[in-house]
């Protein structure tokens, strides 16, 4: 009786009993447990008690943390029942989740290792296949996401896209500006996806919702418009940045084209090497790149202005609000006189956004934050390759950003 115990202690069971330990075949240990009488007969969706329908497939097994370097395994009967709102449902499990062949404990480990170290280390340590760690995580996520509410008390937010599968898949996310964390994410990018989201919110909800920073697409600033009319929309400001870096690199290889047409292939060789000083912040440059684009400068007007006008327009960013607006009209002034197509075309872009972007910088939403999520998400993108599923990469992503992971067992 006292060894039956222990074994109930070393395995973190509670609401079971053990009946039984032996040894298989292959050196797995096995532990026979059955739910104690109050954990009996519940409905293995909603826990609800409910009267026992048929033996179902008879004993089953569940895959358990190792004891030590071996293999273990619960084994019980999993008897059917009838819910009066599922249906006939195979009954619940007080060490498993509905439908999983892992231990609750498993699961959560294997959730918080796929949160905190690589993804070898989860499959390797685990001695679980990549695939089915998406799985997990997916029941881990969901039933998270079914005890907290991330949506309650929202106010100002991010909405945005990222892609996945090499850029021919997106997701929308939504993040909280003031916790910085990731609240919603749904494969998809649309406005229909946009209204989920704030449906999901809910009418009550949304009318608490201040400000919403977004990219320039309208698929996002017309259904924001339509849902949550009063509140304020801001321009993601790395959004902005990020156009100004595609205009000078449109700049930059013109010039490239240019001088490969004319025949000076030295120039052209030069403006290769040269992306990455233009590209790079300043005060990132290395002794080196600045040489070179103090040549660049002397050699290349055109691209010289183009690496100042996108200079510019990040230093906005770095200014009140009162100010930024006057030097932003400034540079939009430059921008149009500078006879640079790609930057011509930009301050078109930018004097319709003008207000959203001037919104960002009035209510702080300049700050690195909300990017650094972003490449956090791109990074979780990357991870998920290999899973089967949008809604695994979503689980991955809602466990690690949304701050729904479980702690490890037994903590
Ligand atoms: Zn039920």
């Amino acid at each position: 009786m006292r060894g039956i115990r222990v074994w109930a202690r070393l395995l973190g069971l509670q609401g079971a009993v053990v009946e039984d330990v032996t040894v298989g075949v292959e050196g797995e240990v096995i532990v026979a447990v059955r739910p104690c009488w109050r954990e009996r007969d519940r409905c293995g969706r909603c826990r609800r008690r409910c009267g026992r329908y048929d033996g179902g497939e008879g004993r089953r097994r569940w895959r358990a943390l190792d004891l030590g370097a071996t293999f273990c395994l619960l084994e019980a009967d999993a008897p059917r029942v009838s819910c009066r709102r599922h249906g006939v449902v195979v009954a619940a499990v007080p060490w498993a989740r509905h439908d999983s062949r892992f231990t609750r404990s498993f699961e959560d480990q294997v959730a918080w290792l796929a949160c905190n170290t690589s993804k070898t280390a989860v499959a390797e340590l685990q001695r679980v296949a990549w695939r089915s760690v998406g799985q997990i995580l997916e029941r881990v996520a969901s039933e998270a996401r079914r005890q907290v509410d991330l949506l309650d008390g929202l106010r100002r937010i991010g909405i945005d896209e990222i892609s996945y599968r090499k850029g021919q898949k997106y997701l929308t996310v939504v993040v909280d500006h003031h916790s910085g964390r990731l609240v919603w994410a749904a494969p998809g990018r649309d406005r229909q996806t946009v209204l989920e989201f704030f449906d999901a919110l809910g009418q009550e909800r949304c009318k608490q919702i201040e400000l919403v920073s977004c990219d320039m697409a309208s698929w996002i600033s017309s259904a924001v418009a339509e849902a949550v009319p009063d509140a304020e929309r801001c321009v993601d400001p790395f959004h902005v940045i990020g156009l100004a870096t595609d205009a000078l690199d449109e700049v930059r290889r013109e010039v490239w084209r240019q001088a490969r047409k004319d025949g000076n292939t030295q120039l052209a060789k030069d403006l290769k090497g040269a992306r990455f000083c233009v590209w790079k912040n300043p005060q990132h440059l290395t002794d080196n790149q600045r040489a070179k684009l103090s040549e660049i400068q002397k050699t290349n007007g055109p691209l010289y202005r183009a690496y100042l006008l996108k200079e510019q327009l990040r230093q906005i960013y770095q200014l009140s609000a009162r100010k930024a607006e006057k030097l932003l009209d400034s540079w939009l002034d430059w921008a149009r006189r500078s006879r640079l197509p790609a930057f011509v075309k930009l301050a078109r872009t930018i004097t319709a956004q003008r207000s959203g972007i001037i919104a960002a910088i009035k209510h702080g939403l300049s700050n690195a934050r909300v990017e650094q999520l972003n490449g956090q998400l791109r990074l979780i993108t990357r991870r998920a390759f290999g899973f089967h599923s949008a809604e695994a990469l979503i689980a991955l992503a809602m466990l690690k950003h949304g701050g729904l992971c479980p702690p490890l067992p037994g903590r």
